[in-house]
């Protein structure tokens, strides 16, 4: 993280120049906010924590702070497909080689959509409260739900 800004405090405000603070929605229209510190090439193919964001970039303005229901990730269950990792809004599905990880909780908003797209019976992905830990959640997960006869 640059220049040791937190942005779960700051709840998205950067600092444009040095001495004044904006929100999002006084920024002028026009300027350029780069993504990166430096010349970078291929950021796809880096791990996020290698990649040397700016100040205005999203992975240092987290929204995680705004969440109050948080998905919760069952391995047992899931295949892989990817479809979380392509739906989630703010890149907080942790994938490496086409492996589903996790969660990246200091960024994930709790806004469900990688529960949605998940496609396993049960669900790999499920929602909970802030307060329940997730080895209780996974405990009390689910059975697979039998097909009705018709
Ligand atoms: S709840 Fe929303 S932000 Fe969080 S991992 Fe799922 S899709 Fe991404
Ligand atoms: S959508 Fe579900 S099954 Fe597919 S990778 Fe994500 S958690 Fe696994």
């Amino acid at each position: 993280m640059s220049k040791g800004l937190n942005g779960t405090d700051k709840r998205g405000i950067r600092e444009l120049g040095a001495e004044k603070k904006v929100g999002w929605d006084e920024v002028p229209q026009g300027v350029v906010l780069h993504s990166f510190d430096t010349e970078i090439e291929n950021a796809s193919f880096l791990k996020p924590e290698e990649r040397e964001y700016s100040d205005f970039n999203s992975y240092t303005a987290s929204v995680a702070s705004w969440r109050v229901i948080k998905p919760v990730y069952n391995r047992d269950i899931c295949i892989d497909c990817q479809n979380c990792w392509v739906w989630c809004p703010d890149t907080s599905i942790i994938s490496r080689d086409k492996q589903m990880l996790g969660i990246d909780y200091d960024h994930c908003k709790g806004c469900g959509v990688c529960v949605e797209v998940c496609p396993t019976n049960p669900k790999s992905l499920l929602m909970f409260t802030e307060a329940v830990e997730n080895d209780e959640a996974l405990a009390g997960w689910p059975e697979k739900k039998k097909k009705e006869k018709k």
